[in-house]
């Protein structure tokens, strides 16, 4: 196969929020296509309107926007196979179903859904593999052209070639042969006349040429239909690749009530897109020589040829939220204040009169305390509100009516918060008070902690005036 004709699409049913388990999909689809140079198409599956909860899938582009997966093709950008919704691609479908029906490889099924279920349960009862008992096929032409003009409503099913044996070639699993003895007559559109999942996602992936199916392994058994199809038409298959499901701790699927189910979830939880796509890129994704990675360089060390077969993929928030803590770290300063500008001006009103040099000089000093974005307004609300320290506080400290005085001699350098450190070491080591005492009451002073950043970085987040006013206040109590 000719490099460039490596296309590989991403094709989420709007369904509502986007979860965790599809942003995985579609970052090995676009993993996979900047790593061979290929086409990443975005392609919208909306052909159940039942289900169809995030109208023109609104939600789902504005997270690939954040999460900076772009798409070469799809809705918006469009491309030379546009429409890439399906509900817009409707004449297509007709037309396979015309060549399909021509070719004899379709019947009409007027079986109502309860006659449907009675001959399941009855099966079922028999001990035998619920299979579509074809009674439509023996309808005699008279009898269709007669439930035809009466306007009985009928599903189109594919009439399966039962003693046949299909392989597809997976790049985990290697090579999969189905066998058709065990499969119903797949249905293909629905009453209403809409089409199935099983036939538009395949008529889309033939017209879209898409080379290579990466997706859940929930869609295997969809695979094995589809093959069918691709037999029937006589058109060679893509290479598939069914990824495990993501899992929660516990094993099981992840669910709506598990916290970072959807990308909302991780977004208001003041996570990064970069830690997100890193966390989702090294999970049951081989061996990666160190952890944290850009995406440009995991797409080019991803190991497309040694995929893990199975085994299960287990969503660790912890992992993700050090590494989210880790990306904090390697974001420029002008991201970090970016995103956090907004959060803070959310909690503290009056940052808004801060200019940006200011608050990004804080942002550096206490971005090691951050996990998530949300932090930076724990860790920096001592800086808007005068922090209360009480008589239990400062008397959990050791040797502080020492430290106070070593702290009254210095204090007038601390206009110079470099000098004032200097001198107050040189006290303390005079007075053989620990330098752990003083520090502890100090930052206790300054911000309402004993543990957080360096004593000279708080003053000069402070400025030296409020330092001293917060100072001199804990050392008259
Ligand atoms: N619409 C399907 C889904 O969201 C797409 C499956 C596929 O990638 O083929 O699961």
């Amino acid at each position: 196969m000719n490099i460039s004709d490596i296309r590989v699409r991403f094709a989420p049913s709007p369904t509502g929020l986007m979860h965790l388990g599809s942003v995985r999909t579609a970052l090995m689809n676009y993993l996979f296509a900047q790593q061979k140079n290929g086409t990443f198409i975005l392609r919208i599956e909306d052909t159940d309107p039942n289900r169809d909860f995030d109208p023109q899938a609104k939600n789902i582009i504005n997270d690939l926007t954040w999460l900076s997966l772009t798409y070469t093709e799809g809705p918006i950008v469009g491309g030379p196979y546009a429409p890439y919704y399906q509900s817009e691609r409707i004449s297509i479908y007709q037309e396979y179903i015309e060549t399909l029906h021509t070719k004899n490889i379709l019947y009409r099924c007027f079986c109502t859904a309860e006659e449907l279920e009675l001959k399941r349960r009855r099966q079922i009862a028999m001990k035998l593999p619920p299979r579509y008992d074809r009674t439509c096929t023996k309808l005699s032409p008279e009898i269709i052209a007669d439930h035809l003009a009466q306007q009985h409503p009928f599903i189109w099913r594919i009439k399966l070639d039962h003693s046949k044996q299909i392989t597809i070639t997976d790049l985990a699993h290697g090579t999969i042969t189905f066998d058709f003895k065990h499969f119903s007559d797949f249905p293909i559109t629905r009453q209403d006349g809409s089409f199935t999942f099983i036939f538009a996602n395949f008529v889309d992936d033939v017209t879209m040429r898409i080379s290579h199916v990466v997706r859940g392994e929930d869609h295997l058994t969809n695979t094995a239909s589809q093959a069918a199809l691709y037999d029937a038409l006589g058109i060679s298959q893509p290479i598939f690749w069914h990824m495990p499901i993501l899992c929660s701790r516990d094993g099981k699927k992840m669910s709506k009530r598990d916290f970072g189910f959807s990308v909302k979830d991780l977004k208001d939880g003041g996570y990064l897109p970069e830690a997100i796509l890193n966390y989702l890129a090294i999970i049951g994704g081989g061996n990666f020589k160190q952890e944290i990675m850009p995406l440009n360089e995991i797409a080019q060390a991803f190991d497309f040829a040694h995929i893990s077969t199975t085994g299960r993929v287990t969503y660790d928030l912890e992992k993700l939220q050090w590494m989210n803590h880790k990306w904090i770290d390697l974001i420029t300063p002008d991201k970090l204040l970016a995103y956090c500008r907004p959060l803070l001006q959310h909690t503290f009103p009056q940052s808004v009169q801060l200019k940006d040099a200011v608050i990004s000089h804080m942002l550096q000093i206490i971005k090691p305390g951050m996990v998530t974005l949300l932090d930076c307004t724990k860790e920096l609300a001592f800086y808007f509100n005068e922090p209360v320290i009480t008589a239990e506080q400062l008397q959990a400290l050791e040797q502080v009516e020492q430290s106070k005085q070593v702290i009254v001699r210095s204090i007038n350098f601390l206009s110079d918060s470099h000098l004032f450190m200097k001198t107050i070491k040189e006290e303390a080591q005079k007075e053989q008070i620990p330098l752990k005492s003083l520090f502890q009451l100090l930052r206790l002073a300054l911000m309402g902690a004993t543990k957080g950043p360096a004593i000279n970085e708080l003053i000069d987040i402070l400025g030296h005036q409020e330092a001293i006013k917060r100072i001199e206040k804990v050392i008259s109590e």
